[in-house]
């Protein structure tokens, strides 16, 4: 598979530095108000890779942290009245709810800024110990000029950066102006902790480097975040955690394109957003959203418009269709046996797409054109029961990617469930991890969840 890498600014073979377990870490939603649907296209576009990570046969550790403390969440839990941890607690289950409408896989691990103030303590001890970091004003600020790498993920050179709204977003006084704060010093009526470092709260980027490197390691595979987390916000989590531990951070960086609203940044300052919220109270469908968002190459921008979320439904729909009609079209005497050949056809157009850098269009037209194909033979000649249960097969394994169908008319019955355990003991016996695996997501996806004991397999029905 093969993927691009901000960092080196190429397409590359994906190879994790530990042959089948991907470390993934995701920068996750700042909790000061819902999250609007542009953060979830980048979601939407991680939950594409991790998908494609688990179909590939990989084990995943992902690691997606809340950050529920900055200058954004103080202010307005303060302007709401309520605590810190309250009011970000509301908008942290908001933003999870969302999530399950928009079908995105959970992560792993779910850190929270609050419960890792040590760790970031830690981190900011090391960096003062190498010097990489000082005092001013109580407060704790980076060193960008002992940090020889800075600016290399996104070209830039540190002596010409322009001192931005982002990297000033606390006036707080420093050496040099581009340096980026650590650790804050306390402000009147403001949350903070007492540590070894001071009291204070700890900066933005902080949080990332040390809830990273807590679950993940000192080196990990793949960061992700949409493109304006480029600079400088991974920037800084490089400087911060190369400059600790004096190692590669990460081997991958992987960066989603904007969603755009009449050519715009979708951004909560512009007030041009929708929130997931919005859509559905307007009717709109939370799956035609998942698709419309997924749809368009993770590199593109993506222009949002009301019109585009009914051609999303109107596509959807066709599919929705075709399976119904793959269910119920006429039994046929006997098998087809380009029905087999379709499918095995369309399934390779669809992985090697998604293999090359996750290139969804190539992959969702081969979703249509093997509908196409197989639609032709159902509507004209019906399927034997064989050839239905293939093509179900084949929208299912297409489904375990795009997660925009149902499958819950398909009744499964306690023999083939049977069936499918022993081929997949058979599978695991000859080594063949990848048939096995993949008849465990199979059933899953029936609602079939296998696990293993000490006294074999058991099932039991999800719901
Ligand atoms: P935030 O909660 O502001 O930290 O943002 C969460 C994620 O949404 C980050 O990865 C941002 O890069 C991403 N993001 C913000 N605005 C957009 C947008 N208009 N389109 C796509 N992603 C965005
Ligand atoms: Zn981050």
């Amino acid at each position: 598979m093969r993927i691009f890498n901000t960092l080196t600014g190429q397409e590359e073979e994906f190879q994790p530095f530990q042959n089948h377990h991907v470390r993934m870490y995701t920068c996750g939603p700042t909790v000061y108000n819902f999250a609007h649907i542009g953060n979830f296209r980048t979601f939407v576009c991680q939950d594409l890779l991790r998908r494609w990570l688990l179909y590939r046969g990989y084990r995943l550790t992902h690691v997606m942290n809340v950050t529920d403390v900055d200058d954004k969440t103080i202010t307005n839990a303060k302007a709401a009245g309520l605590s810190l941890k309250d009011y970000t607690t509301r908008y942290a289950d908001a933003f999870f709810e969302d999530c399950r409408h928009l079908r995105l896989q959970q992560p792993e691990v779910i850190p929270y800024a609050t419960d890792h103030i040590e760790e970031m303590v830690q981190l900011v001890e090391k960096l003062m110990e190498k010097n990489l970091a000082y005092r001013q004003n109580g407060s704790i600020y980076y060193r960008i000029s002992a940090f020889t790498n800075y600016g290399r993920l996104s070209r830039l050179d540190p002596s010409q950066l322009q001192i931005g709204h982002s990297i000033e977003a606390d006036e707080y006084s420093k050496d040099n102006p581009r340096d980026f704060v650590l650790w804050k010093a306390p402000k009147d009526g403001e949350p903070y902790w007492e540590t070894r470092i001071g009291p204070g709260r700890p900066g933005w980027h902080l949080e990332c480097s040390a809830m990273s490197m807590k679950y993940l390691g000192e080196t990990f595979d793949l960061h992700c975040g949409g493109v304006d987390l480029i600079f400088p916000h991974h920037e800084n989590e490089i400087a911060q955690s190369e400059g600790a531990t004096g190692r590669t951070f990460v081997k991958y960086w992987f960066h989603s394109e904007h969603l755009l609203v009449n050519g715009e940044r979708m951004a909560k300052s512009k007030g041009n957003f929708y929130t997931l919220r919005d859509l559905l109270e307007k009717g709109f469908d939370s799956i035609a959203i998942r698709y419309l968002l997924l749809s368009t190459h993770y590199q593109k921008p993506l222009n949002f418009t009301l019109e585009g979320v009914g051609q999303a439904t109107g596509a959807l729909q066709t599919l929705k269709n075709f399976l119904l009609l793959a269910r119920t079209c006429r039994q046929a005497p006997s098998d087809n046996p380009r029905v087999v050949d379709i499918a095995e056809h369309r399934l390779r157009q669809f992985e090697s797409a998604m293999d090359d850098n996750l290139n969804i269009s190539a992959a969702l037209a081969a979703v249509y054109d093997a509908r196409y194909d197989l639609n032709a033979i159902a509507e004209s000649q019906g399927l034997s029961s064989a050839d239905r249960e293939k093509v179900l097969l084949l929208f299912q394994k297409f489904n375990s990617l795009l997660d925009v169908l149902d499958f819950e008319a398909d009744v499964i019955t306690d023999a083939e469930v049977l069936q499918l355990i022993e081929e997949r003991g058979a599978a695991r016996r000859n080594h063949d991890f990848m048939r096995a695996d993949e008849i465990r997501a199979q059933l899953l996806q029936r609602g079939i969840a296998l696990e293993d004991t000490r006294d074999g397999v058991r099932w039991k029905r999800t719901r």
